[in-house]
């Protein structure tokens, strides 16, 4: 399991939070938790597209859940990078989402997720989640489901449904194996990229920081942040789809800003 204090007495030790901590929303189902991809700029690009538009998956409304970055209990594993607030080095992506709509891990927000897509699968046939806009995967704690087995839930109840997302989680720990044997099992319906700068390899796919660039051709530049002229610049990952489910390709992906 990750070295995440999930006991709250433990939690006061844990050295970072969000600075935006007025931003974390009530998950008793006043406020809509799985938001649409057209809100984030990331995902549905300037043409606020709540729809994928290209591979397998074109069509499926697009749709986001956000945790909290750098919270005890928001998943992030103790080694990532980007804990601490950004003064001494780079730092969470988060900084720059001030609006975003943050939730925490609860019994109110899983059980208010499965009714929010049961109520839309009464009209989609295939619905796609960027699961974990901010936080990561969350281990299993006493009487509450974890990310992995929550997914797994979600999988077997919507068959229409397909996730993707990212973990600082090495492949090597526990919580990775987990992250590994959902993607095995689900192969064409849900993917987590290890965000650890490494190059693809058979089994796992990952994601870079800015600044790694793959050898041998084993990754690519996401073509969200391409700003060569020569490159055709794609708007968003609804136009793109490469870190989605079964894509065609398990390349790295780079990011040239975190
Ligand atoms: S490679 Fe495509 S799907 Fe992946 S983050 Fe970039 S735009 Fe989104």
């Amino acid at each position: 399991m990750s070295a995440l204090p999930q006991n709250p007495r433990r939690a006061a030790a844990w050295p970072a939070r969000t600075k935006y901590p007025k931003s974390i929303q009530r998950s008793d189902g006043s406020v809509r938790i799985l938001k649409s991809a057209s809100n984030n700029r990331k995902l549905g690009g300037t043409a606020k597209s709540d729809r994928i538009t290209r591979g397998p998956h074109s069509g499926a409304l697009f749709l986001a859940w956000t945790g909290i970055e750098r919270s005890a209990g928001g998943g992030c594993p103790a080694s990532c990078p980007f804990l601490t607030d950004g003064s001494d080095g780079p730092s969470c992506y988060g900084d720059a989402m001030a609006l975003a709509h943050r939730f925490r891990w609860n019994k109110s927000v899983q059980r208010n997720i499965k009714r929010e897509l049961r109520e839309h699968f009464k009209i989609e046939r295939r619905i796609v989640i960027r699961w974990g806009v901010l936080g990561d995967v969350i281990d299993d704690a006493e009487n509450l489901p974890g990310t992995v087995a929550f997914l797994r839930e979600l999988m077997d109840e919507f068959t229409g449904l397909r996730i993707f997302g990212y973990s600082a989680h090495a492949p090597e720990t526990q919580t990775g194996r987990d992250i590994a044997a959902l993607n095995r099992d689900y192969a064409r319906r849900c993917i987590f990229r290890f965000s650890l700068s490494r190059e693809s390899s058979g089994e796992h796919s990952y994601a870079a920081q800015e600044g790694f660039v793959a050898a041998g051709g084993r990754g690519f530049l996401c073509p969200e942040q391409r700003h060569d002229a020569q490159d055709k610049r794609l708007d968003g990952c609804y136009a793109c789809g490469l870190c989605l489910p079964n894509s065609g390709t398990k390349l790295t992906v780079e990011f040239s800003a975190h």
